[in-house]
C-alpha cells in the first residue's frame, strides 16, 4: 500500500506521521502522538486544507490592514482566496476579529481582520 509521510501541524509538537493510503483512504496512521495527527491526515489526504493570511487594501491610502481565514481552506482555493483579498477595500474603522470579507469564494470561511485599526 502507498504510504506518505507527512507533518502534522495541529500543535507546535509537529510529529511526524506516517500514513498509509488506499484508494484515497487512510488506511493507517504512525507517528501521532493524539488523536488530532489521525484527523490531521486525513484531511490531508482527502480535502487539504490551509490557513491564508495577508493584506487587505484601506480605502484609497493608508498602510494595509491584516488578516486572515477565519478557519482553513481548501487548498486549492488559496491563491483565488489571495485574489479576492487583494480585489477587496475595507473602511475604517475595523476592528480585530470583524469579518472583512464574508464567505470568501461562495465558501464557509470568512476573512477577518487581525488588529484594530481607525
Ligand atoms: S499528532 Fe497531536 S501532538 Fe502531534 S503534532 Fe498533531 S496535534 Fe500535535
Amino acid at each position: 500500500m502507498p504510504e506518505r509521510d507527512i507533518i502534522c501541524i495541529g500543535c507546535p509538537m509537529g510529529c511526524s506521521l506516517n500514513v498509509t493510503v488506499e484508494n484515497g483512504e487512510v488506511r493507517s496512521v504512525r507517528g501521532n502522538l493524539c488523536n488530532r495527527g489521525v484527523r490531521y491526515a486525513h484531511d490531508e489526504v482527502t480535502a487539504p486544507k490551509r490557513m491564508v493570511t495577508s493584506l487587505i487594501r484601506v480605502g484609497d491610502q493608508g498602510p494595509p490592514l491584516s488578516v486572515r481565514t477565519d478557519k482553513p481552506i481548501d487548498k486549492a482555493l488559496i491563491f483565488p482566496c489571495l485574489d479576492a483579498i487583494r480585489q477587496a477595500r475595507v473602511n475604517l474603522p475595523v476592528r480585530r476579529g470583524d469579518v472583512v470579507i464574508e464567505r470568501v469564494l461562495g465558501t464557509d470561511v470568512n476573512i477577518i481582520a487581525t488588529r484594530d485599526l481607525g
